[in-house]
């Protein structure tokens, strides 16, 4: 951490299931595949601590170097406004938020408890995905529901992508070297799960994605806003079950269910340059909603000072940065096309004379975490 270096990276996929491997890399050396059965979360960390300290491939000379575990925890409810270091107290309140997010804080408990497991002495500490969020007001927070609703089941927005949010944010101002209070933020993190944030002098006062991630834009495969009486529509006329109308939300829509040709945006400008008409609409359809919550945002916030975009593909698409800035001139925001002309690098893109600046700002949400956590160990 003294110069936040990455000593190695990987991924464990395919956990519980069959063909699971853990992809490792160490800095300097040759990737490994790992290919071995991995029944739960806790064999998968064996594998990734084994590699680790693995004398050819490893990264670390033994356990005793590893001071710290930061864990990413995707729901937070309203309990976490930052991150913690977990105990006790911690762990039940992640496994009461898992109510609400019942995909995400379930595997993520297995991590902490796998982890804990293992290294029985080494603090852990948890980094909330809705912690950057929980700056809202209440009337971006609260829905027009009846209000009891919210009193009972905690039914308001959260928001998700925080820690992705809150990083782009500072590494503009950075870049820019503004001061946080002057400014005011969009940040647009864009990839399969995509949303945006409204951040004001350094808080997030709104961001689109809600009390679970379907809410806003329309993503891979979720639908993102639409009229919810559609949705019991929909369930009487193509006689759905509750579960098949949230997997047909969840898992089917966004641009996959517009255009139906896939849900990754690569696959769909193949199609769309081709003339395939349902794939142009998809692509029109994200980049129209993405320039709305612009819009939006800009009015919410009195202002927009600066436009970031990061995730798979606000960093490597300039197609899509373009067509969202497009027509957003009579606001100052100016794309430079050249400029624009850049891929997963860290780079101001509007034009010198453009009074928005447009930043294209790879995400980290892993440095993030390892500072949270070291910050929080010290
Ligand atoms: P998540 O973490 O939500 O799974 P990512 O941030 O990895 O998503 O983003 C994945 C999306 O980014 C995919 O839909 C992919 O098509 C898109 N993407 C990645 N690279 C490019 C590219 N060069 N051009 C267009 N889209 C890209």
């Amino acid at each position: 951490m003294t110069n936040e270096e990455v000593l190695a990276k990987g991924l464990a996929e395919r956990i519980g299931i069959e063909g699971s491997r853990v992809k490792h890399t160490a800095k300097d050396k040759e990737k490994v595949v790992i290919e071995k059965p991995m029944s739960d979360h806790k064999v998968a960390l064996e594998i990734v601590l084994d590699a680790l300290v693995d004398s050819n491939h490893g990264a670390i000379g033994s356990m005793d170097e590893i001071n710290a575990v930061g864990h990413r925890v995707v729901h937070g409810g309203e309990k976490f406004a930052r991150s913690v270091v977990i105990d006790d107290e911690v762990m039940k309140a992640i496994e009461e938020c898992a109510e609400l997010a019942p995909l995400h804080n379930p595997p993520n408990i297995m991590g902490i408890e796998a982890c804990k497991e293992l290294m029985p002495e080494v603090p852990m500490v948890a980094v909330f995905d809705t912690a950057f969020h929980q700056t809202m007001p209440e009337s971006s927070y609260i829905y027009p529901l009846p209000y009891e609703l919210y009193e009972k089941h905690g039914i308001r927005k959260y928001g998700f992508h925080g820690t992705s949010h809150k990083y782009v944010a500072n590494r503009a101002v950075e870049i820019l070297g503004d001061k946080m209070e002057d400014v005011n933020i969009v940040t647009c993190h864009l990839g399969n799960g995509a949303s945006l944030a409204a951040v004001k002098q350094g808080k997030s006062i709104d961001t689109s994605m809600g009390f679970t991630p379907l809410e806003g834009l329309a993503m891979g495969t979720r639908s993102g806003d639409i009229d919810p009486a559609i949705v019991p529509f929909i369930m009487e006329k193509e006689d759905l079950s509750l579960e098949e109308v949230n997997n047909l939300l969840n898992k089917k829509s966004g641009v996959l269910g517009i255009s139906g040709v896939s849900s990754d945006f690569r696959d769909i400008e193949e199609a769309a340059e081709e003339g395939k008409e349902r794939a142009k609409l998809a692509l029109d359809k994200f980049n129209s909603r993405v320039k709305k919550y612009v819009g939006a945002y800009s009015a919410l916030m009195g202002g927009l000072d600066v436009l970031v975009f990061t995730a798979g593909l606000g960093e490597n698409s300039p197609e899509t940065r373009e067509a969202i800035c497009e027509g957003l001139e009579f606001m100052g925001i100016k794309i430079d096309k050249e400029k624009n002309n850049v891929r997963g690098k860290e780079t101001i893109v509007s034009t010198e004379d453009s009074k928005v600046k447009v930043l294209v700002v790879p995400t980290n949400e892993e440095l993030m975490i390892a500072r949270d956590t070291m910050e929080l160990v010290k």
